[in-house]
């Protein structure tokens, strides 16, 4: 019973979530069909389970169909996901394609095989897309996977960047949206434990997960856990960029900055750090004459 409480209260806060980006970036309209990719880990489970609750009370009429591409990984139990995917009535695809042997023909042993393996899924996922009449691409990327991949861009390829809400594939014909971008892992894993789905590891491949990629996870691990809410925070300020306080010249005109000119424009003043108490203290200097030395 007090379990089934905790569980209730874990999809109510994860729809609340996935309600909120969904509407915060208007990732669904009215009439949209959306290919919900599920990989059967417990991201794309999650996934599909709250949009399909959400598609019960939406002020927008849309169609979701679940696809799960079979990439030939030795060991994949095939029968899983269609069994799953059968019993839950929703609208399913089962996609074969043999990308393994590709990965496999191409990458040398030892190699990290994942880039070329996503490069490849993605080109299935989005022919399967074309096929099916699906406008929008729901994947199953969380808030902590966004935050990290801020920092893999920021530490390891020199870009302030991370995976957006909601993206255009490159031929714009799609729209790839994240509904759970507003939901923590830690929420989603405990809800997907109590839910007991037939979670299928990710490693059947036998690739080893990007070094960067565990690196940036323990790093934030240590973080939430000596200071918790920074994953929250980091996220949070993706939402609050100010581009007079970075140094993008593509971004804010430093070359137009004069005296005289409007401060308004530099967003947020010319304190570059201003924790609450030293903004409390600054007004008490004015007027306070200056000790000037010649
Ligand atoms: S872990 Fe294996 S299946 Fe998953 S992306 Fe990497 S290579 Fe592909």
């Amino acid at each position: 019973m007090e379990q089934s409480n905790t569980l209730q209260r874990l999809r109510r806060r994860l729809e609340s979530n996935t309600g909120k980006a969904i509407a915060d970036y208007r990732m669904i309209d009215d009439g949209d069909t959306v290919l919900v990719c599920i990989s059967g880990g417990k991201d794309s489970y999650t996934l599909l389970s709250v949009l399909m609750a959400l598609r019960e009370r939406a002020p927008v009429d849309f169609r979701l169909i679940a696809m799960n591409l079979d990439q030939k990984q030795p060991g994949f139990p095939a029968e899983v996901l269609p069994g799953y995917l059968a019993k839950l009535g929703v609208d399913y695809r089962i996609v074969d394609q043999d990308t393994y042997s590709i990965v496999r023909s191409k990458i040398p042993e030892g190699k990290t095989t994942c880039s070329l393996c996503s490069r490849l899924r993605r080109g299935v996922i989005y022919r399967t897309a074309k096929e099916v009449g699906a406008n929008k691409i729901a994947l199953g990327h969380h808030r902590d996977d966004i935050v990290h991949t801020l920092f893999l861009n920021l530490l390891f390829a020199a870009r302030l960047k991370a995976m957006p809400p909601k993206l255009l594939t490159d031929d714009g014909a799609h729209v790839v949206i994240r509904p759970l971008a507003y939901c923590s892992e830690k929420d989603i894993a405990r809800f997907a434990r109590g839910m007991a789905y037939p979670i299928i590891p990710c490693n059947l491949c036998g690739s080893q997960d990007n070094l960067q990629r565990q690196k940036i996870r323990a790093m934030m691990a240590d973080w939430d856990h000596r200071y918790p809410g920074r994953t929250e925070a980091v996220f949070s300020a993706l939402q609050k960029v100010v581009p007079s306080h970075l140094a993008d010249q593509t971004l804010f005109d430093f070359q137009g900055l004069r005296p005289g000119g409007d401060p308004a424009t530099m967003d947020g003043g010319d304190l570059v750090f201003d924790p609450a108490p030293l903004g409390e203290i600054l007004p008490s200097l004015q007027g306070v004459p200056l000790a000037v030395r010649a």
